[in-house]
């Protein structure tokens, strides 16, 4: 084939290794900007060139293979021919090539590779007549496996019965032990599955198989478990992958050749230290696929001193050169070591922070960076709670700790399984033989993983740290058998599928049934302010107080918690808050005392009923006030429907009928009907509620802001400092606001002077109506502060109901790619955001000094707050487990912001 000049100099789709860098992630994918990196560090990296993922997004618009890049791909493999002194093709130096996936973000095993492109018939023949048979036939049938899968779309299974039933006839354990003339068969057998399932046999010309390669990895950015990942990860659809074309190295070339993965540090307790897997004999992904147990890389330093000193070498280089934690694969052919990918390493939470501040040990980076290396969600996860320690309680089986946290749940045996499961709201817990990228789904519903084979890098550990899943890998003796929907221990004891089974990924076990659990050393340190347990969890504990205290010092956020009992209070307290943003008083009147309500609506002693409601406000409010002395405490008055208080409308006609039908029908019975009737809404939601309750019942709202006002008076008599605020919630207009404001501030006049004194408290309103936030500069004028509720704002932006949306059609949104993320978690910025920061900018602008804070479900998720730090409000007031979190993520936010780092190769 041809070339014109001009189209080679070109070059646009196609850069060899050596023209990029790391900083190249976007067109280069991030495996090749590591690999391009890596060369230019002089690490033995093999030659090769990458197609870039402008060329892939060029495919996946649909106008077929970009012009030109064919002929880009042939100039490019002349000059790998060039460098490597083989030929693609020729038998008598065969240039056999790698074609790989590697997008911007690292989706690890969720797109295609296609290793031993360019082996054919005439190159195996010569192989083995050099006497290389057994490795020409491994290189051939693993190719014609590859390529039947990943370009002709051959289910793989077929491929493995095949195997399974070959290592059956010929009584080999593994596939190291079939030899020539089985993978010869094997590699025939495999050709006939491809020309049973296709009409076609795997290509002769290594051109074609080459060229069908690059397109079929550009389609796996499509595949099915790549869109999930993206879609769990937050990764765009339109990126694209890039394709590197690298010289194949042979790790499957007898005892002193061999493959292996490794971190510069070991990523599930963070502690420092090489650590990985080696296989000796093996090629591409056999380390990580479980097939065979790998060995300890300190066993291959017994075995190979040298090879290891020099791998050890290479990894410092990395590590100091990235300064994070690097995860590596390397594969040696008769004994000569290389080099074949490195990315920032995936980690569990609690080596996140470890890592993280131990490199701030190290003076490799700075507190402020390592804040940036670390977020809520991780944080979240180390707030989890842990097994109670129960003395004298045997495992069931042990394994290898890949992914550490405490989970129960019913055994399932497959990922459909699993994911049906959990979509009915049961707790599951995912055992396999060995997972594949294909079990992803199943990863992800499950609470935790067992495995019985692999090691701490397998497939299983590695997915599931990356998703804070709790797993257990390599569980010696346990047979899992997803056919027969059974797994069976060494003891011969079986448990079939449903069987409660507890995980504990920390230590490595599995145990019978549902085992206690306990808040996490994390949790307790922080709102104890010490450390406990293993050593690992001590450092884990300590990088955690590090962190959140330098969090503590940038973050410009205030955190305050949603917490209506003294016994919230106090736990938001000890979290770190700095007062409560959100008190909401209807707890107050739910359960037995909903009564009180009714005799208000029925009017039956209303007088009553209104002085109990009082009463109880203040004996819960004085508790309160006196629980968070010194700091603020925001009370809403009554917010929800009237309806939530009242018995269940069709409940009271079916007694009352059946009453009726006997001739027991009472009058009060009939007076407690028609007042349900009365009280009855279609769309409670957008119904009497909130401050429109000031038309119809103000004596409710009355009565709290008199326990209020009683409260304070009472309690700053006895010298306390407490500091009550009044919000009114579900505002739409500046004047329900001035008729609220009026009102309660008369009530507070009253209360004052009957004690001889003056009482004056902030008045704020809710922002959870678009009207609201459109109207805010008239709302600010008579408001101390806003606080945005964004579950609400969220609901009537959307005109969604939460419930009805979550339980019917979120999901299939989600699917059908319509949303990205749900908009009750996470705020949506372009919408409900917008409505956000236009109020805040007007109110501000209204009043300068105006208060703004928010307390919806949002004010609470990782993935929000940024949104806030950048909005400008002043503090956000969460559930008050949740307080770390926001604390962290205040501080990491406020770092972010200030521009001090680039985090752009962090991810
Ligand atoms: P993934 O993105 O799933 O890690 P890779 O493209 O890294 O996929 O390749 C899959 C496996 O094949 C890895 O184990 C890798 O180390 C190995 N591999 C890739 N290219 C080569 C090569 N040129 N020589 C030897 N092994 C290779
Ligand atoms: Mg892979
Ligand atoms: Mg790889």
């Amino acid at each position: 084939m041809t070339t014109t000049p001009e189209r080679t100099a070109r070059r646009a789709f196609v850069l060899e290794l050596h023209e990029g860098d790391r900083t190249m992630a976007g067109l280069l994918g991030g495996k090749g900007a590591g690999l391009a990196e890596m060369s230019r560090l002089g690490l033995p990296v093999p030659p090769g060139f990458i197609v870039t993922t402008e060329a892939c997004r060029a495919w996946l618009s649909g106008a077929g293979e970009p012009e030109g890049l064919w002929d880009q791909i042939e100039a490019a493999m002349l000059d790998l021919e060039h460098r490597s002194g083989l030929r693609f093709g020729d038998p008598s130096a065969p240039l056999l090539v790698s074609v790989r996936s590697g997008a911007r973000f690292s989706m690890p095993g969720m797109m295609e590779t296609v290793l031993d492109v360019g082996m054919t018939d005439a190159v195996a023949a010569t192989l083995v007549a050099r006497g290389e048979a057994r490795f020409a036939w491994d290189s051939y049938r693993r190719l014609v496996q590859m390529y039947g899968r990943t370009v002709l779309g051959i289910n793989g299974s077929l491929f493995d019965a095949q195997l399974t039933e070959l290592r059956r006839a010929t009584g080999a354990a593994t596939d190291a032990e079939l030899d020539a003339a089985a993978l010869e068969r094997l590699t025939a057998g495999f050709r006939r599955i491809l020309v049973e399932h296709t009409g076609g046999d795997l290509p002769q010309d290594p051109r074609d198989q080459l060229r069908r390669a690059v397109i079929a990895v550009f389609a796996s950015w499509n595949g099915e478990r790549a869109r999930l990942y993206r879609a769990h990860e937050g990764i765009p659809d339109d990126l694209g992958t890039a394709v590197n074309v690298v010289q194949m190295v042979f790790g499957n070339r007898g005892e002193h050749s061999g493959s292996g993965v490794c971190f510069t540090r070991d990523p599930v307790s963070g502690a420092p230290g090489v650590f990985g897997d080696y296989l000796p004999d093996a090629q591409g992904e056999d380390v990580v696929s479980g097939s065979r147990s790998p060995m300890d890389l300190s066993e291959l330093g017994r075995r190979d001193p040298a090879l290891h000193e020099e791998l050890s070498t290479h990894l410092r280089t990395l590590e100091q050169h990235y300064r994070d934690l690097c995860d590596v694969e390397f594969t040696v052919e008769r004994g000569r070591l290389w080099i074949l990918q490195t990315r920032l390493g995936k980690r569990s939470p609690a080596a996140a922070f470890r890592i993280a501040v131990e490199l701030v040990d190290e003076g490799v980076i700075d507190l402020d960076e390592a804040l940036t290396r670390v977020d809520g969600t991780q944080l979240q996860t180390l707030l989890h709670p842990t097994f109670t320690t129960v003395e004298g309680l045997t495992p069931l089986a042990h394994g290898l700790a890949a992914s550490p946290g405490a989970a129960y749940g019913q055994l399932v045996f497959d990922a459909a399984t699993a994911m049906e499961w959990t979509a009915l709201g049961r707790a599951v817990v995912l055992a396999r033989p060995e997972t594949s990228p294909d079990d992803f789904g199943g990863l992800l519903a499950a609470r935790a993983v067992i495995t019985s084979r692999g090691g701490l890098t397998s497939h299983a550990a590695v997915v599931a740290r990356g998703l804070g899943r709790t797993c257990v890998t390599g569980v010696e003796g346990l047979l899992v058998d997803p056919v027969a929907r059974v797994a069976t221990l060494p003891g011969g004891v079986t448990l079939p599928e449903g069987t409660v089974v507890s995980v504990d990924g920390t230590a490595g076990e599995v145990y019978a049934g549902q085992r206690d659990i306990e808040p996490s050393a994390v949790s307790t340190a922080i709102s104890q302010g010490t450390g406990r347990g293993t050593e690992t969890s001590d450092r884990t504990v300590r990088a955690v107080l590090t962190l959140l205290a330098h969090a503590d010092l940038r973050g410009h956020l205030g955190v305050m918690a949603n917490a209506d009992t003294p016994e919230e209070a106090r736990m938001a307290k000890r979290f770190g808050a700095e007062g409560i943003g959100l008190c909401r008083t209807e707890h107050m009147l739910l359960g037995e005392r909903r009564v009180l309500v009714e005799r208000l609506v029925t009017d039956e002693n209303r007088a009553g009923a209104l002085a109990e409601i009082e009463a109880l406000a203040l004996t819960e409010f004085t508790s309160l006030l006196e629980t968070m002395e010194g700091l603020p405490v925001v009370v809403r008055l009554l917010d929800p429907p009237m309806h939530e208080f009242l018995p269940d409308l069709v409940e009271l006609s079916v007694t009352a009928a059946v009453a009726a039908e006997r001739g027991t029908l009472d009058v009060m019975l009939e007076r407690r009907l028609a007042t349900t009737r009365r009280w009855h809404e279609s769309n409670p939601m957008l119904g009497l509620r909130g401050v429109r309750l000031l038309t119809v019942l103000p004596q409710i709202i009355d009565a709290q802001v008199r326990a209020l006002a009683e409260a304070t008076l009472a309690l700053r008599a006895r010298g306390l400092d407490v500091r009550p605020e009044l919000m009114v919630p579900l505002v739409a207009d500046v004047a329900e606001l001035t008729a609220a404001r009026e009102r309660m501030e008369g009530i507070l006049a009253d209360v004052a002077r009957a004690h001889g004194t003056t009482l004056h408290l902030p008045i704020g309103v809710m922002v959870e109506l678009p009207r609201a936030a459109l109207t805010a500069a008239a709302l600010a004028e008579h408001a101390d502060f806003f606080s945005f509720g964004t579950n609400d704002l969220t609901q009537t932006s959307w005109g969604m109901s939460r419930d009805d949306a979550e339980a019917n059609f979120l999901a299939a949104y989600r699917e059908a790619g319509i949303i990205a993320t749900d908009p009750f978690k996470t705020i949506d910025e372009a919408g409900v955001g917008a409505l956000v920061a236009m109020a805040a900018r007007d109110g501000r602008q209204a009043r300068p000094g105006l208060g703004l804070g928010a307390c919806g479900e949002h004010a609470g998720d990782p993935a929000s707050i940024g949104f806030f730090a950048r909005t400008g409000v002043d503090y956000l007031s969460c559930s008050p487990p949740r307080v770390p979190v926001v604390r962290l993520e205040a501080g990491r936010q406020a770092v972010l912001l200030a521009g001090t780092r680039s985090t752009s190769d962090t991810r």
